[in-house]
């Protein structure tokens, strides 16, 4: 089989930045799972559509085409042939995302996608649930976190132009970390066999290379 490094860990831990980094060292394809959750939250507002309601819900994701585009270093998330990464990075579509990934359906929905591009290529997926539900056979798993201050802090750092307050993100980061981690459907945890990293004093290139001393061995 092909394969698989998993990252999971909860939100701003630098999953994104280190899974990158260690996809492009490895030549291995970058997977970023968040981003098919957000792009559901963004279609579920823009549609207007009321989540709550099962059947149209069911609807909803039936006419749903969300792809990864393979054309650059990193996969581009497409919905119905739009390039919509630029409007997905929004503190109210995290949020979305949280809430509408607690759904069973929606998680379903989204299994397929994730599952074929990891039968075709080796590949380093980042998210909440990579090494306990969706790929549990995974070559390689890692759990990344750092303090949640810290995390906070990042975010706020990469948001400076939305206006949005340092309070405002951490209270949220906490809120869709306890959502994450309470919510009766694969909610993030750390899988039994997961290498914990605790990234708090850590920079990049340190977190990638002791991922990378691991997958070498
Ligand atoms: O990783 P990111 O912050 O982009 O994820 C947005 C939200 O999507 C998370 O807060 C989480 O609720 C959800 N998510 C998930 N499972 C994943 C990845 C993300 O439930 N594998």
């Amino acid at each position: 089989g092909r394969r698989i490094v998993t990252i999971d860990g909860p939100a701003g831990a630098g999953k994104t930045t280190v899974s990158k980094a260690l996809a492009r060292e490895l030549g291995w394809v970058y997977v970023d799972t968040g981003a098919l959750y957000r792009a559901v939250a963004f279609e579920i507002k823009r549609q207007q559509i009321n989540w709550e309601d099962s059947a149209q819900l069911e609807r909803f994701l039936a006419c749903l085409d969300l792809d990864f585009v393979m054309d650059g270093p990193d996969p581009v998330l497409t919905s119905s042939g739009r390039d919509i990464s630029a409007y997905i990075r929004t503190n109210e579509i995290s949020m979305l995302a949280s809430a509408t990934s607690a759904i069973p359906q929606v998680r379903r929905a989204l299994l397929g996608i994730q599952k074929s591009i990891a039968a075709e290529r080796d590949a380093v997926f980042e998210g909440r649930d990579m090494g306990t539900a969706v790929f549990p056979n995974a070559s390689y798993k890692f759990f990344l976190t750092a303090d949640v201050n810290v995390r906070a802090r990042r975010r706020f750092e990469e948001s400076n132009a939305s206006g949005i307050s340092f309070g405002k993100i951490l209270e949220d980061m906490i809120k869709r970390d306890a959502d994450d981690t309470q919510r009766p459907v694969s909610p993030l945890k750390q899988a039994p066999d997961a290498l914990l990293i605790d990234a708090t004093a850590l920079n990049v290139s340190q977190v990638v290379e002791k991922m990378k001393s691991i997958i070498k061995k």
